[in-house]
This record gives C-alpha cells, sequence and structure tokens, in this order.
C-alpha cells in the first residue's frame, strides 16, 4: 500500500489516540520493579488513579485488558452459584453477563433493546421482589460503548437502597472513566472496572478495579477461585508502591502522566469537552437525515455516538470506503448491531478541529459510499461547537 501522508485518525471508541506526551513517557527507560525507584512510580499511579475514580479507597492496577478487570471483579467478591443481576445495555454487557455464566454464577440478565442505559426502576423493582437476598450483585456497565448510552449509577445505587438489599454495587466504567462523571465514593459504587485506552488515552494494556469497604469484606468470604486476579495479593505490596509479580512498568509511566494530564485539564473541563462533542455529533448525524442509535434523553453518550445505517446499506462497507479514502477509522457495529450502525469515537485527548475533520470525512465518505443522506452535517457541528442553534434539517 502507498504511503498515506499526514496523521491516521483513530476515531474508533477505544483504543484512543495517544498523545505525544504520554508516548514520550512510556518511552523512558524500563527499571527494576523492586528497585528503590520504582516504589514512587508505583505510589503515584495508585494515587492517581484513586483520584480518578474519586475515592479513597483502594485502586488496583493489572497487566491486562479490561476484560481481565471483569474477572478480577467476580472472582474476588462471588462464590459459586451466585445470582448476580446484570442490565443488557448492548454488546458488553451481555459478554459480562456471559462471563458470569462462564465462572459458575447465575447472572440474571434485564432484557434491554440497546437503545438507552438501564433503567433503576427495573433494578429496584427485582430487587424488591428478591425477599430472601438471593442476588449478591447488581452489575451495570456505565458506559456502554457498542451503542453509545450512559447509565445513571447514582440513581442505580438510590434503588438498591431503596428496595432495602445488600447487593454489591459493580460498574463497568471501562469506556466512561475519564471522559463522563463517575464518583466512586459519592455514588456507593462496590467495585468498579476501568481500562487503560479509552479516556486515560494510554494504549491498551492496564486494567482496573475500584473497590469498597463492603466489597473487600466480601471477598473474605467469597469462594470463586482466584490467583493472579487475588486483591488480597495486590494489597499488601501496593501499600508500599509495589506489586506481586511484574508490573507494565512503561504503561505505569504512561499513567502517571495521563492523570498529571487529566488533572491539568482540570475533570471537570474533561468532561464538558466530551459531552459539548457528543451533542455537536448528534447535530451532524441527525442533519444527515441518519439516526443516533442512543434514543433516551439525557443517556446519550459523550465518548462515542452509534449512527444507524439506512435500510440496505452495510455500515462496514461504509466505515472502509472512509479508512480508504480519508485514513479515517469509524467503530464497528457489535454483534446483534453488526454491519447495521457505525461508531464514531470523540473520547481521550481531542479537540473540535479534530472532531470537524472526522465528521467532515464522514459526510464525504457517506457521498462516496452511495448511502442516501442531506448535507449540512458538518455545518450542524459547528453551530453546536458554536453555541448556535442547529438550523433544523431541511428534507
Ligand atoms: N466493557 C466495555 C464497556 C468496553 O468498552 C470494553 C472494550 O471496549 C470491554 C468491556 C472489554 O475490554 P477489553 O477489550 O479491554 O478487554
Amino acid at each position: 500500500m502507498a504511503r498515506q501522508a499526514g496523521r491516521h485518525f483513530l476515531q474508533i471508541p477505544g483504543p484512543s489516540a495517544v498523545p505525544d506526551r504520554i508516548l514520550r513517557a512510556i518511552s523512558a527507560q524500563t527499571i527494576d520493579h523492586r528497585g528503590p525507584a520504582f516504589a514512587e512510580v508505583g505510589r503515584q499511579a495508585l494515587s492517581g488513579m484513586q483520584s480518578v475514580f474519586k475515592t479513597k479507597n483502594p485502586v488496583i492496577i493489572y497487566p491486562a485488558s479490561g476484560t481481565g478487570a471483569w474477572e478480577a471483579a467476580l472472582v474476588n467478591t462471588m462464590s459459586e452459584g451466585d445470582r448476580v443481576l446484570m442490565y443488557e445495555t448492548g454488546h458488553f454487557a451481555t459478554m459480562w453477563m456471559k462471563m458470569a455464566r462462564k465462572l459458575g454464577l447465575e447472572p440474571e440478565f434485564i432484557e434491554g433493546d440497546w437503545r438507552g442505559g438501564a433503567d433503576p426502576e427495573r433494578i429496584e423493582a427485582r430487587l424488591s421482589a428478591d425477599r430472601e437476598h438471593a442476588i449478591k450483585a447488581v452489575c451495570v456497565v456505565h458506559n456502554e460503548t457498542s451503542t453509545g448510552s450512559v447509565s445513571p449509577i447514582a440513581e442505580v445505587r438510590r434503588a438498591i437502597d431503596a428496595a432495602g438489599h445488600p447487593a454489591l454495587l459493580m460498574v463497568d466504567t471501562i469506556s466512561g472513566l475519564a471522559s463522563i462523571d463517575f464518583r466512586f465514593d459519592e455514588w456507593g459504587v462496590d467495585v468498579a472496572v476501568s481500562g487503560s485506552q479509552k479516556g486515560l488515552m494510554l494504549p491498551p494494556g492496564l486494567s482496573f478495579n475500584a473497590v469498597s469497604e463492603t466489597a473487600l469484606e466480601a471477598s473474605r468470604s467469597a469462594r470463586l477461585r482466584r490467583s493472579y486476579w487475588d486483591w488480597e495479593d495486590m494489597l499488601g505490596p501496593n501499600a508500599n508502591g509495589y506489586f506481586p509479580y511484574t508490573p507494565a512498568t512503561n504503561l505505569l509511566y504512561g499513567l502517571v502522566e495521563a492523570v498529571a494530564m487529566l488533572h491539568e485539564e482540570g475533570l471537570d473541563h474533561v468532561f464538558a469537552r466530551h459531552a459539548r462533542h457528543g451533542a455537536a455529533t448528534r447535530a451532524a448525524v441527525r442533519a444527515w437525515g441518519l439516526e443516533v442509535l442512543c434514543r433516551r434523553q439525557g443517556q446519550e453518550s459523550g465518548v462515542l455516538t452509534a449512527a444507524v445505517m439506512p435500510d440496505g446499506h452495510s455500515a462496514d462497507a461504509f466505515r472502509a470506503t472512509v479508512l480508504r479514502h480519508f485514513d479515517v477509522s469509524l467503530g464497528n457495529g457489535l454483534s446483534k448491531v453488526a454491519d447495521r450502525v457505525f461508531r464514531i469515537g470523540h473520547l481521550g485527548d481531542f479537540n473540535d478541529a479534530m472532531l470537524l475533520g472526522t465528521l467532515s470525512a464522514i459526510e464525504m465518505g457517506l457521498g462516496k459510499a452511495g448511502v442516501p443522506h442531506r448535507g449540512g452535517g458538518v455545518d450542524a457541528a459547528m453551530a453546536a461547537l458554536d453555541g448556535r442553534q442547529e438550523a433544523p434539517a431541511v428534507s
């Protein structure tokens, strides 16, 4: 293939593009992870992640993808045959549910239509009916990366409390953390799961559990087998900035840099920036005459937008056109919505000009791929970014 000039646009909803500052931090020489210089790196990474999760509780860092931290959340707290209440927000919620089943748990899946986040009322109703407290955990995906819908985590906690139920609250915020507000302590989350390759702007390879006192207590009597994922083994050496086995040293350098960058910008500014880019992207999608997959108002994601293709048109063929002509990678539709939607990632180290470049490539790509649409999507996005009223689309 001939060389393509200019920067590739990695507009999938994670991994997100890694900023140069983080790449430089990662490129430092690897040091002895049991030597004296490492302890400061370990301590900064661990306390930095507490600030991002907004918790005073321990955060565990695994050299693993997000799937590993999903498994860690379950095997540290649950016993064979335990019932867990999970909510079908999309592909990732479904994968977590299947993992729970494989591990010998009994997941109960509240069916969803993949077009919005979890409904706290349905969770409360199910928990209220569970008088014997057979359900040991409620598991919810904060930002469902397959659909672009956000679940209201604080309201899910209120639903659990309103039902007077002792179930643990476990939240997958793999693609939510550091892009959408997340408050581990204030929202009463017991185990949060996250990963490095989304809002944290790092390459893939690190994942996290934030762990409440209640979850730690549960881990002492939980009987699922665990070894690599055992929180207890981590917490001892972590207290001094060390790890029980070889950590991903260079990714930890990057993590320390990433946390510094997030605080330099200000977490609230980071969240507002993502929300603004989400709104501008939805304005573009609607102006093109396409449907946004998330249709529950107020639950649309600032991390990504999934756009529904017109009937009879392949989302994957369209994405291939955009990649070929513009060197822009868009996210594919997963499982139930494969080839039916394309996903625009607008997360991580991202600004207005990058968003407008992405949307321009999509608008031109729709034309090149012969997808029926209206023009004016980029104009609508610019109006939204400018805070101007979106001009109503003319059909
Ligand atoms: N959960 C969510 C919400 C995700 O977006 C992803 C990955 O994109 C995962 C879980 C799985 O994480 P990983 O692919 O890092 O194992």
